[in-house]
């Protein structure tokens, strides 16, 4: 009788794990990554080879992320977890404790220290993909880990990041051509969170944000108006919204400052923790940066 419900019951799990096949194209590595930008790097990476699934959608705030279930069983069913690291995903914690080693690739890890950028407290800054340089070299750990798991092909995804490597030199040389029109005196950027700092030490920008390197805590009235006597100060004219940050915000320290007899406008939307969109065009970081800088640019120079 034993005997007879064993059987069933691995007739059972074969029947399970068959529709389950089904579902993926079992050709192609399954990778879950955490973020669009860290998404958007292991599409280029693995090519036609891979096939990424991205956890978080568009304009969402990884630092007040929470896992769903289906977030779980996806990563369960994967075949590598990719993920920012350095505290970006605050709320995952327990989630990728439960994973193995092999399973994880944390790309922040993979920073040397000396590049990474601390805030006051200490807190490192996590917002590493506006790095260009570091984001360059994070593509090569990217292709290690793919070719580890898919010892064939591990030419193609060395290939392949030396390429996107490439494009993302040539995304630094079109920024920085854009930059050097702005007098110095202009190369001022103010913003919801922080999340431009590493913009700011690439380009030579100095950069403000209400809130600091995470969402996570609410901006204080002192800190919004601290922030509004510094654009008087400094007598800073625009400041910016996040696709990823509610424009409350920004919108308080635009009416603080108004209040100051201070004139300050928006200059327009940036995307910060999140790329954008395939219906806006914005969905890899190339893209996603470009318009960034443009968008600063042409506010900048009104
Ligand atoms: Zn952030």
């Amino acid at each position: 009788m034993k005997k007879i419900l064993l059987l069933i019951i691995i007739g059972f799990m074969a029947i399970t794990l068959s529709a389950c096949d089904e579902t993926r194209d079992s050709d192609k590595l399954q990778v879950v990554a955490t973020t669009t930008y860290v998404g958007d790097m292991v599409r280029n990476v693995g090519g036609n080879l891979v096939e990424v699934s991205v956890l978080m959608d568009v304009g969402v705030d990884p630092h007040e992320y929470q896992p769903r279930q289906s977030d779980t069983e996806k990563i369960a069913s994967a075949d590598l977890l990719v993920i920012n690291g350095l505290n970006l995903e605050e709320m995952m914690g327990e989630v990728f404790r439960q994973i193995g080693d092999d399973k994880l690739l944390v790309l922040g890890d993979y920073v040397d220290q000396a590049d990474l950028l601390f805030e006051e407290n200490d807190e490192v800054d996590p917002h590493i993909w506006f790095d260009l340089e570091i984001w360059q070299s994070l593509t090569l750990v990217v292709a290690e880990k793919l070719g580890t798991l898919d010892e064939n092909n591990h030419l193609y995804y060395q290939t392949r990041a030396k390429e996107y490597s490439l494009d993302l030199k040539m995304l630094d040389v079109y920024i920085q051509d854009r930059i050097d029109v702005v007098p110095e005196d202009k190369h001022v950027l103010v913003t919801a969170h922080d999340a431009f700092a590493y913009f700011g030490r690439s380009y030579g920008f100095d950069v403000y944000a209400v809130q600091g390197i995470s969402t996570e805590a609410e901006a204080s009235i002192s800190d919004i108006d601290e922030l509004a006597q510094l654009l008087v100060d400094l007598d800073i004219n625009k400041v910016f919204w996040e696709t990823s940050v509610p424009q409350s915000t920004v919108n308080a320290l635009v009416a603080a400052a108004q209040a100051l007899d201070h004139d300050v406008s928006v200059g327009g939307e940036l995307y910060s923790d999140s790329t954008g969109g395939w219906d806006d065009g914005h969905e890899t970081l190339i893209r996603t940066y470009r318009n960034n800088v443009d968008t600063i640019i042409d506010a900048l120079m009104e």
